[in-house]
């Protein structure tokens, strides 16, 4: 069993998918990486879910990545005694510090600092800017407000202040421990919300300590000022596209998404379109068209991924946006526009000794009749760069570390097996066909090609180019030790 796109879908998993049957059902429809948030739930239910993919993990036999999505400093409003309120317009809504649940005239929102920052006529957007409130009278642990635009608020929906410089650290309390936590637990990747600066990422990255990586989401007009710097110490990227449309204009958003997927690629960082994608998913069977011409977007546009949020999260058809992604994927991606575009977009300097040789086995991956393009890598980036070249055929990525074919779940493209240890070429060269043949990419009558760095397990050594027949017998009478 193997995904027939490149593109990867990552989602996110909540109280609509916290079952084994249902997270094992959203990997079978094509979620190649689940999201934990965790701006909801409790320890236990991240620790639950986690447990959970691990089994789908070793029951299907298939590397897969765990993202860590921690809340930053994002302004939410507490919970509510019914869970949620419908406000209308005209309507007096107050904020305050108290930790008793909401009701329809007031909830908590657990933030002296911004309290100390409103002003009179401050305006407040609830939900991703669905809801608007208008302050009328402000003091150090309330605001008085008035709906300006109604709508349904939620436990924890998010606040932005948008006309208010708010200072605000990078990680919070809760940050660190959520960290501390998902890190403990054993995931690849950790999203940073509300990144402003390179700093931010760095320290992240320092508190990880060598048990994740990083992936900074990109939703405040400060990070896209510094997002070459953010980028360059980053090892992923996320357009966080829902606050991101709040802080800015929601007219800026698709030139900004432009941006930053290309400039990600050409760094040979995966990055993520994220949010929205299929939003009205959450209460129906079928998506709009403007919906899966927004998810065929991101695709045309060479993302790595995409990514479902509440729809998978807390809709009621998880897999059914599951199903329409990777169909939209495959849709895209057999259209020959999206190679056009795909390969117009494509770096041509080569600076390294491995971009050129991922380049050329591209090249005659794509000319002679070459099945896949397998690739033994210790920390991905030599698949990484293969993933840049966005190849015709198939990569697989060969590691025996599970942290990196875990990771590497998250980049175009690729496949990812774990393969024992090898210190010998001629095994290399075994093991990367019998991947190719296992996950049906090809058959014994097929070739590949195989990137590879003698001596092995040294990072950054990639300097072998070999084709490769996939008949085993073939490969014990030609190939030198
Ligand atoms: P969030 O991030 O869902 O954690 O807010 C994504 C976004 O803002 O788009
Ligand atoms: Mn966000």
């Amino acid at each position: 069993m193997r995904r027939l796109r490149n593109v990867k879908i990552v989602a996110t998993l909540g109280p609509a998918s916290s079952t084994y049957e249902t997270i094992r059902a959203l990997f079978e429809a094509g979620a190649d990486v689940f999201r934990l948030n965790m701006s909801h739930g409790t320890h236990e239910d991240i620790r639950a879910r986690h447990e959970i993919i691990r089994k789908v993990e070793a029951d299907t036999g298939r590397p897969i990545a765990i993202l860590a999505d921690l809340q930053g400093p994002k302004l939410r409003v507490g919970t509510f005694a019914n869970d949620s309120e419908d406000l209308v317009e005209g309507a007096h809504f107050r904020l305050d510090l108290s930790e008793v649940p909401g009701d329809a005239t007031r909830v908590q929102l657990p933030h002296p600092e911004i309290f100390a920052a409103l002003e009179t006529g401050s305006s407040l957007l609830v939900n991703d800017g669905k809801i608007r409130l208008k302050v009328e009278t402000c003091g150090k642990d309330f605001a008085e407000c008035v709906v300006t635009v109604g709508g349904t608020i939620s436990n924890r929906k998010g606040v932005n202040v948008p006309d208010v410089l708010l200072p605000l650290a990078a990680l919070s309390q809760k940050d660190r421990k959520d960290l501390d936590f998902a890190c403990d637990l054993g995931i690849e990747w950790l999203a940073l919300s509300f990144v402003q600066r390179p700093e931010d990422v760095i320290e992240a990255r320092a508190l990880a300590n060598g048990r994740a990586t990083i992936i900074a989401k990109i939703e405040k007009p400060a990070a896209l000022k510094n997002y070459e710097a953010i980028l360059a110490v980053a090892d992923g990227i996320m357009v966080a596209r829902g606050d991101l449309g709040v802080e800015l204009p929601v007219t800026s958003v698709p030139p900004i998404q432009k941006r930053l997927v290309r400039l990600a690629r050409a760094a040979a960082k995966p990055v993520i379109v994220a949010t929205q994608m299929l939003e009205s998913m959450i209460e129906s069977p079928i998506p709009t068209r403007a919906e899966v011409s927004d998810v065929a977007t991101a695709i045309y546009e060479g993302a790595d991924a995409i990514m479902l949020s509440a729809e998978s999260a807390a809709g009621k058809y998880p897999i059914e946006a599951v199903t329409t992604m990777n169909n939209t994927a495959i849709s895209v991606e057999s259209d020959p526009t999206y190679r056009e575009v795909i390969e117009a977009s494509r770096r041509t300097n080569r600076i390294t000794v491995a971009d050129g040789i991922v380049a050329a086995a591209r090249e005659i991956a794509e000319a002679a009749d070459i099945k896949a393009i397998c690739c033994f890598s210790q920390t991905g980036t030599t698949v990484s760069l293969v993933a840049r070249e966005r190849p015709r055929v198939p990569i697989i990525a060969l590691t025996p570390l599970t942290s990196t074919a875990r990771r590497l779940c998250l980049t175009w493209g690729t496949t990812c097996v774990i393969s024992e240890e090898q210190d010998r070429f001629k095994g290399a060269v075994i093991a990367a066909v019998r991947a190719a043949r296992q996950t049906g990419i090809a058959t014994e009558k097929d070739q590949i090609v195989l990137t590879a760095g003698v001596p092995f397990n040294v990072q950054g050594t990639t300097n072998i180019l070999r084709v490769a027949p996939c008949d085993e017998r073939l490969i014990y009478r030609a190939e030198p030790e």
